[in-house]
């Protein structure tokens, strides 16, 4: 008899989202009059850039004729597109990353849970608390986080990281002392993040206990403060201990066209150990490329035209940012995020929890929010609204909350 991999048993089902469409549903079921706002979801609304749209145009054509056709991108990426990324991402911030250290891929989703199968099973991670779940979850199902206490939602073999408006949302140093940490900056689901200087403690600390960090920078294009790093590479000493997850969904609108990069610096080693070579191993194995269309649509992101048009994209979802921050703080509420990501972050009036916040809000201004529990234990009593809505309706949702 076959078996199945038991640690996908162990895995508490996601009822997050599937319970938040549930409960919706069963509103506007009940309601059919009502007209209910989401601002719940982390996708994108707007269209693809102009800019984008012509290179995916430009390539479906080329691959039309025999001349021009292409088969099975190599499965490190196209070097038009590696050459892109390394030239505007890194080099030109003064970040020492080369093009043949930037592996593509077909998202940062996927990249972020497949990366931990490099790593040795006993290994501990450590994660903040909220958490994106994919980094919790993949490691769960490769065996690694022991057991799950449903009663404090957390797993015996992995180190939470509280991240609260007490610290300030700024992960402090565990007392055990774990070898994968990972760090999405700017943060999803808080919207905050740490100062260069803050992270460059966190790349000191990797190096000294000989960790490596793991580096989610899907919101890096919303960074809009200076003493915010844009890459972890720059900050001194990380090509030794971190890798780099990117991803064109939040700043291309790439969420249904599928793409996003992984950079692993060569110096990166577990004694003599290359984690770049493994990684080229497990993608050339397990990966055949991203679609040559799709990664002519990524370097369009990068020409004058599309970085100018992308900009405007990201300053649209940043005003709806600030136009859920400046209501809801007109409002009374505690509001934390939106400078620096499309994500508010606020603090539940009263006593409510997470839920009993995500009731009143859809029963009584019929907007949906996510209610921070679902992220982890220390999301309770939190709340974030994403500014990934049209102008129209965050406006219109944000007037509801005010007349609550
Ligand atoms: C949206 C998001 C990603 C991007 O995922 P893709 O697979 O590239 O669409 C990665 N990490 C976090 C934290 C995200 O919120």
């Amino acid at each position: 008899m076959f078996k199945v991999n038991e640690n996908y048993q162990k895995l508490p089902g996601s009822y997050l989202f599937s319970t938040i469409a549930k409960k919706v549903s069963a509103f506007a079921e009940a309601n059919p009059e009502k007209d209910i706002i989401r601002l719940g979801i982390g996708d994108v609304t707007q269209p693809l850039a102009p800019a984008v749209i012509e290179a995916m145009h430009k390539a479906v054509d080329e691959m039309g004729k025999a001349e021009t056709f292409h088969g099975y991108a190599p499965d490190l990426g196209y070097e038009f597109l590696r050459n892109a990324i390394a030239k505007h991402d890194y080099q030109q911030r003064g970040c020492d990353i080369a093009p043949d250290e930037i592996f593509v891929s077909d998202g940062a989703k996927s990249d972020s849970a497949n990366i931990q199968e490099i790593f040795g099973a006993d290994n501990k991670i450590a994660v903040c608390d909220p958490v994106y779940p994919v980094y919790v979850d993949s490691n769960v199902m490769s065996g690694r986080t022991g057991v799950y206490d449903a009663k404090t939602e957390t797993w015996s073999d992995v180190i939470y990281m509280p991240c609260t408006m007490e610290n300030g949302f700024v992960p402090e140093f565990p007392k055990q002392t774990p070898d994968m940490i990972y760090l999405c900056l700017p943060n999803n689901p808080t919207g905050t993040t740490i100062t260069r200087g803050q992270l460059q403690e966190w790349v000191d600390y990797a190096n000294k206990v000989g960790a490596v960090i793991i580096y989610d920078g899907a919101y890096e294009a919303y960074i809009s403060e200076q003493d915010v790093a844009h890459s972890i590479y720059e900050c001194q000493g990380a090509r030794t201990c971190a890798i780099e997850l990117k991803s064109f969904s939040k700043n291309a609108g790439f969420t249904g066209v599928r793409l996003g990069y992984t950079v692993i610096p060569k110096e990166l080693k577990c004694k003599d150990v290359s984690l770049h070579g493994m990684w080229a191993r497990r993608h050339g194995t397990k990966f055949n490329g991203a679609p040559y269309i799709v990664q002519r649509a990524g370097e369009a992101t990068y020409s004058k035209e599309g970085k100018a048009q992308l900009k405007e994209q990201v300053a649209y979802y940043m005003k709806n940012a600030s136009v859920i921050k400046e209501g809801l703080i007109e409002a009374g509420y505690t509001v934390f995020g939106g400078v620096n990501a499309p994500y508010i972050w606020l603090k539940t009036p009263g006593q409510m929890s997470s839920w009993e916040f995500f009731d009143y809000l859809l029963e009584r201004a019929n907007v949906v929010g996510t209610p921070g529990s679902g992220f982890g234990p220390s999301g309770e009593g939190y709340f974030r609204l994403t500014a990934f809505g049209s102008r129209e309706n965050t406006l219109a949702a944000i007037e509801r909350v005010k007349k609550l």
